[in-house]
């Protein structure tokens, strides 16, 4: 996916002009980049989470809100499928309510949105 939406997608802020060559950015940040990675892959790193920088809910959206619509889907879907995930892998303590926030958002995308993950 390579949408060329001038907004960082983790942290919702301004990217920095594109340079001339290479590939679109997705990430105003190198920390921004990793957080997301790590976001995908569902590691947590608790000691150094602190120092990450969590989306800015608060930001009006820099781009327009059906592509923000579109972005916000897609980062659910993918949390979805970590909470899913983690419903498996993680301790029971913890599993089970990963298990059952993935259902969940599963199926309020698919109720509200028709979109099966
Ligand atoms: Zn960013």
């Amino acid at each position: 996916m390579a949408l060329e939406t001038g907004i960082c997608a983790w942290c919702n802020g301004r990217l920095p002009p594109r340079e001339k060559r290479g590939r679109p950015r997705r990430y105003c940040s190198n920390a921004c980049r990793q957080a997301a990675h790590r976001a995908k892959s569902g590691y947590i790193d608790w000691a150094t989470s602190a120092d990450v920088p969590l989306p800015d809910l608060s930001a009006p959206p820099a781009a327009d809100t059906d592509e923000q619509a579109v972005l916000t889907l897609l980062e659910l879907r993918t949390l979805a499928s970590i909470c899913l995930r983690l419903g498996i892998e993680a301790r029971p303590r913890l599993a089970w309510r990963f298990g059952r926030l993935g259902d969940g958002i599963a199926t309020l995308m698919s109720d509200l949105f028709g979109i099966d993950s």
